[in-house]
């Protein structure tokens, strides 16, 4: 089944302490959107100024996602800037700009309208309830959010959780956002606000998918070389998204599998900058590291 994927398309500048790269493709949509491709089909919503590079929505061509509910327009697309430390769990935003995202109220295109698995990536969450209120009867709905959102537009995220069926979040958000320190109590305490499924992300610990009658801890795959954090987030749901599009159900054996097809996106995705080992990715690599950390995580015989 397809999947519709609104969130930002940004041209991204980021340093590590090794390499620094500009107007990179990034934005929680593109990372997403590529993510998911793998998958199922993608009807993807956003927009980008007239400045956007060809070669981007060629990409996204590529891996055959749906550009009729992405906007060009005259002006500039969003920029962000970021910087990480030796310790790349760290990172600081140097800068952001919306530009083209200010003004953005989309209609979505007819056909977009009966998706039936949607996946609401980064944005504000005014925006991600402004387009899934245009799709018709979705049976299964994913949102990710960040602190940004935690910190100015907390009512609009409580009102957006009674809406979604699964929200995904890293651990300093979910923290940040219930005010607790365990993570156990948060992942519970966000399910009481209405989702079925919470799903707390640990970076290179894994993560803990919650629901009423399920706990799952998922491990990450462990991997040695990383060469930008950036989008690890977007690919980790917007696979997940798209695994469960694939499934076109959703079950607790369908969002376990999903959660680790998400683990196995995001370890390619930080291997290379922006969405560079994305583009050379094969099922069959998926395949192996999925199989991989289901050795690794198997700890009695049958
Ligand atoms: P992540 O590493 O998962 O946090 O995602 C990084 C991506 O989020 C980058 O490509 C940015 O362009 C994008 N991003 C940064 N700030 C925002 C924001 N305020 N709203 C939407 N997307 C953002």
């Amino acid at each position: 089944m397809s999947l519709l994927i609104t969130g930002s398309i940004a041209l991204d500048s980021v340093k590590t302490p090794i390499e620094e790269h500009h107007d990179l493709l990034g934005g929680s949509a593109s990372y997403a959107s590529i993510a998911a491709s793998f998958f199922s089909p993608v009807n993807m919503v956003g927009v980008v100024g007239s400045d956007f590079p060809k070669k981007y929505l060629d990409l996204y061509r590529q891996r055959g996602v749906n550009l009729d509910g992405l906007q060009v327009v005259e002006g500039k697309t969003f920029r962000w800037s970021g910087e990480y430390e030796w310790d790349l769990n760290r990172r600081r935003t140097l800068s952001v700009a919306l530009n083209v995202f200010e003004t953005f109220n989309p209609t979505l295109p007819a056909h977009y309208a009966a998706t039936p698995f949607v996946f609401l990536a980064n944005i504000s969450p005014q925006l991600q309830m402004h387009v899934l209120g245009q799709v018709k009867a979705p049976k299964f709905v994913v949102a990710d959010t960040m602190d940004l959102w935690i910190e100015t537009a907390r009512e609009p995220l409580r009102e957006l959780l009674r809406r979604i069926d699964c929200l995904v979040l890293n651990e300093s958000e979910a923290r940040e956002f219930t005010k607790q320190t365990s993570l156990i109590k948060a992942g519970r305490q966000i399910l009481r606000m209405g989702p079925k499924y919470v799903v707390i992300k640990k970076g290179e610990h894994g993560s803990l998918l919650f629901s009423h009658d399920l706990f799952f801890s998922a491990p990450a795959y462990p991997l040695e070389d990383i060469h930008d954090p950036t989008g690890a987030g977007d690919c980790f749901a917007g696979a997940l998204a798209g695994y469960l599009a694939r499934a076109g159900k959703v079950s607790h054996e369908t969002l376990r599998k999903a959660v680790i097809h998400g683990s196995v996106v995001a370890s390619y995705c930080v291997e290379a900058f922006s969405l560079k080992r994305l583009e050379q990715l094969t099922l069959a690599e998926i395949e192996q590291r999925y199989q991989l950390i289901k050795q690794m995580s198997h700890f009695e015989a049958a």
